[in-house]
């Protein structure tokens, strides 16, 4: 495949002028430029709850048909593949305003994303242990969310109590067991969720077990409709 920054460390690949494409570096261009867009983030259809590529004309994948996760819905903006996951590294570690905004609008701009915002009363980052946030300095689905609404964007409602390990590698009951009580409400705004329509965002979505760890301590703390945005998702099953 033609890579026209070959060579070029991704540090610098995100280091560009306002009105460069963050991937090709085409300029003048929108934040991530069309064709990238169209050539990278391509939209195929996803299983309703889970985001994962199905066949066409399918609502779900098979795995939500025999265990329908706690999403009403599920939306990713592409594959977690080339040049995406250099990307959100280069994000997660750097972290500044100039690299989320690309992100955060490619995210927005995927389909079904600015309904799923509009209608929300709440848009809640998944949230960091307080360990992680203080090594890495912030939250990267933070800066997801509250680019894409400030206004509905509240980091503090949802919770993350502790650190868990990475979840490849261990089947679903192993995830289940590791996620327990990993994700809570803020105590003193348990009566904030009752009845809201909730958007959940993250960076990547991998098995998909913290998202529903987290959706079902949001259901159970009285959310209405919750709707997960994930800006990239693997496209096998984990
Ligand atoms: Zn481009
Ligand atoms: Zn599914």
């Amino acid at each position: 495949m033609f890579k026209p920054w070959a060579g070029r460390p991704f540090s610098s690949l995100l280091a560009r002028l306002p009105s460069q494409c963050v991937v090709c570096r085409a300029w003048p261009a929108e934040p991530v430029c069309e064709a990238c867009v169209a050539r990278f983030a391509p939209p195929v259809p996803r299983c309703r709850t889970c985001a994962l590529p199905v066949a066409p004309g399918s609502a779900l994948c098979g795995d939500c048909l025999l265990h329908p996760p706690p999403l009403d819905a599920c939306l990713a903006a592409c594959a977690y593949a080339w040049p995406w996951p250099e990307c959100i590294a280069e994000f997660k570690f750097r972290g500044d305003a100039g690299r989320a905004a690309p992100l955060a609008t490619l995210l927005r701009n995927a389909p079904w994303v600015e309904p799923a915002l509009e209608q929300a009363d709440l848009v809640l980052p998944m949230p960091l242990a307080p360990a992680r946030l203080r090594e890495r300095g912030f939250n990267q689905a933070h800066e997801l969310a509250r680019r894409l609404d400030a206004a509905k964007c509240d980091p503090g409602l949802l919770v993350r109590t502790r650190e868990t390990p990475p979840q490849s590698g261990l089947d679903r009951r192993q995830r289940l067991r590791s996620l327990r009580d990993a994700f809570a409400v803020e105590p003193t705004r348990a009566s904030a969720l009752h009845g809201r329509r909730l958007v959940l965002v993250d960076d990547v979505m991998t098995s998909g077990a913290s998202l529903f760890a987290a959706a079902r301590v949001l259901r159970a703390g009285g959310a209405a409709h919750i709707t997960a945005i994930v800006l990239a998702r693997t496209d096998l099953p984990a």
